[in-house]
């Protein structure tokens, strides 16, 4: 089976991802890879901090790899949170405290409508690609279920009247924006 490096430690995002490709592609993380850097994302979009991460995987470690970055882009906000979606109450802040502000700044708002979007940047045998995907649906006015993390107690993706944090994580990994992003990604490795 072929293996490739997730530019992540993020559990979470480890046990997703290996949910949805189990028996097509191994999937090793950066610890599985001795990489204990923490790799700074000092890009200003989605897609540079992708590329920020695999190009320094590929650089210092020689593996083909894809590395995702996800952001919270509501309408309402000009879509913000967005590519600083992890620090949007601020630094030392927790995901309470993201989705306490977000709350907080839609109160009254009509227009609730807010996508997730990731975006998978992938070192190939030196080439570089991107893949995106687009979950769309609406911030609920409050918090509701517990499954999950970051934002998906206040997503309610379109379509379903449950946010991902009450939905299961076979409905969440069917429809997400990392599980489209990733069967693009899949597709495009030419596994089934
Ligand atoms: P990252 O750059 O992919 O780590 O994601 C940035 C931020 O978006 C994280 O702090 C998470 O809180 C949030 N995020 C990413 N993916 C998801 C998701 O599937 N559900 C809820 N929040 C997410």
């Amino acid at each position: 089976m072929k293996k490739v490096v997730f530019a992540t430690n993020n559990k979470h995002k480890l046990d997703e991802i290996r949910k949805i490709t189990t028996g097509r592609i191994e999937i090793l993380s950066l610890s599985d890879i001795n990489c204990n850097e923490d790799i700074e994302e000092t890009g200003t979009t989605l897609e540079e901090n992708a590329l920020i991460k695999v190009r320094y995987i590929k650089n210092k470690y020689g593996y083909d790899c894809f590395g995702d970055d996800t952001g919270l882009e509501v309408v309402a906000l000009n879509g913000e949170p967005g590519v600083y979606s992890s620090r949007y109450a601020g630094e030392q802040c927790n995901s309470q405290d993201n989705m306490n502000k977000l709350i907080s700044a839609l109160q009254g708002a009509d227009n609730r409508n807010a996508q997730f979007r990731t975006v998978i940047a992938a070192i190939l045998n030196d080439k570089e690609h991107l893949f995106e995907g687009v979950v769309k649906g609406e911030i609920t006015t409050e918090k509701r279920g517990s499954n999950g993390f970051g934002y998906d107690p206040v997503f309610m993706p379109s379509g379903y009247n449950q946010t991902f944090g009450e939905l299961s994580d076979e409905i969440k990994n069917g429809i997400s924006h990392r599980a489209v992003a990733m069967e693009k990604f899949i597709a495009f490795l030419g596994i089934k």
